[in-house]
């Protein structure tokens, strides 16, 4: 199997649970770019909110949207949100919209999917 949606849990070098092999291997990947200097504050499964919880007068209230982000680092002055899914959802897609929308339009927050 090699999209995340159908793999098994599976760990990396630094021992954290990731939801693929493809996930912990880019983990790894990125700790060494890390390390080397190239990238810096690396974040895994970052919880990113989309929209907040919104309370409405005789309807009901809604719940919050967030996406988990599986890296957020900086490369120099950028910040990088990456996703390593291979099999996007509907409701991912969704999500991706959402979140460039709010976060990417300034330029210093770029989106990758790798
Ligand atoms: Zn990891």
């Amino acid at each position: 199997m090699s999209t995340k949606y159908h793999s098994r849990k599976c760990n990396c070098r630094c021992g954290h649970i990731h939801d693929s092999k493809k996930e912990a291997q880019r983990c790894n990947e990125l700790q060494l770019l890390q390390r080397a200097g190239e990238i810096s504050e690396l974040e895994i499964q970052q919880k990113i909110t989309l929209l907040p919880c919104r309370k409405y007068e005789n309807m009901p209230n809604e719940r919050e949207i967030v996406y988990i982000a599986d890296f957020v680092y900086k490369q120099g002055k950028t910040t990088i949100i990456e996703d390593t899914k291979g099999f996007k959802t509907k409701d991912y897609i969704i999500k991706r919209k959402l979140l460039k929308d709010k976060y990417c339009r300034g330029g210093d927050v770029i989106f990758r999917e790798v």
